[in-house]
């Protein structure tokens, strides 16, 4: 087996802003599940390793942006099961830069540390990531490969991330997390009981998502909310920045700003707002993230933006 079948912790949630209000919020702590391979991407990879294995592929070939947190992950992975990894990065003006300058990306830094190699190409060329033709390209720079698709979401990535819950949440009344391609939500759906409610809060303009999650997924026991996006993927602002600080000073949970800081100040302004009915218990999947905290603060200092502390 390469990663282990696991289960994180569950803590519950007291937190100021939402003391006076009949509701039980815990939080599932994934982003624990390892050092490296953090929250979800660790279910997403889990059967994609072992598929890589079975076929018998030495290289895995993903996508994502400079400071993806699924590039991170798939290149500790690589490191830690012995799998050649090659990142394609969005952005084909990080090509002409030095590894100086590379280096100077947290996540770059770190997935190249962990042996990744990295293949820069042009957004209008990231953009057929999905076409045969790019991927037929590729094999023929790099060889035979395994290909992750982007943000890890497949098949087998929902089958793992199903396992994000266990029979001890089944006494919840709602779930709630972030979303990115969908496919994290589409696995704990998948796991959820019909008598549970489970909501997506995407990280991004997201009204497309829906229909991503309904290719993974039958039951209709969930609902995507498109209000806490925060304007795009990446994009943050000083009243999120306070929320995440406020939140990690008060619980001692750091929360990441591109996903599930939006999800948490989301989840907290409906109960502020009596969305659910008093005495409802709501689990929050906490998917990790962390280690894109220090990129963002670099942006935030020449924006001279408070920082995430
Ligand atoms: C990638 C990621 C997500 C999004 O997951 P999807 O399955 O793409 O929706 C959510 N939270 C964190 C912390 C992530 O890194």
């Amino acid at each position: 087996m390469l990663l282990k079948n696991v289960s994180s912790r569950v803590e519950q949630i007291f937190f100021s802003e939402i003391a006076d209000k009949d509701v039980a919020v815990f939080m599932k702590r994934e982003d624990e599940l390892h050092p490296f391979i953090s929250g979800n991407k660790y279910r997403k990879l889990k059967y994609n390793l072992e598929q890589a294995q079975k076929e018998n592929q030495e290289t895995i070939v993903t996508f994502g942006g400079a400071y993806s947190n699924h590039i991170a992950a798939t290149a500790a992975a690589g490191k830690e099961f012995g799998f050649k990894t090659i990142g394609v990065i969005r952005g084909d003006e990080l090509a002409n830069k030095s590894i100086v300058d590379l280096h100077k990306n947290p996540t770059l830094k770190f997935a190249a540390t962990q042996g990744m190699e990295f293949h820069f190409v042009t957004r209008t060329a990231y953009r057929k990531k999905t076409e045969t033709l790019f991927i037929q390209e590729l094999k023929n720079i790099f060889g035979e490969f395994y290909l992750v698709p982007e943000g890890g979401t497949n098949q087998l990535a929902v089958k793992g991330c199903a396992e994000i819950l266990d029979e001890n949440d089944v006494d919840y009344d709602v779930i709630c997390a972030a979303m990115g391609t969908g496919g994290t939500l589409a696995g704990i759906i998948n796991a959820s009981s019909n008598e549970q409610k489970i909501i997506g809060f995407p990280s991004l303009k997201g009204d497309f998502l829906a229909a991503e999650v309904r290719k993974f997924v039958t039951k209709n026991n969930w609902e995507v909310n498109l209000d806490y996006s925060f304007g795009g993927y990446g994009k943050i602002n000083t009243t999120l920045i306070h929320f995440i600080n406020a939140f990690k000073k008060e619980t001692r949970i750091p929360l990441d700003p591109v996903y599930t800081g939006k999800m948490v100040f989301g989840i907290i302004d409906l109960i502020k707002n009596d969305y659910f009915a008093k005495g409802t218990k709501i689990l929050l999947i906490h998917t990790g993230g962390l280690q894109g905290i220090d990129g963002m603060n670099q942006l935030l200092i020449k924006k001279k933006s408070p920082l995430i502390q």
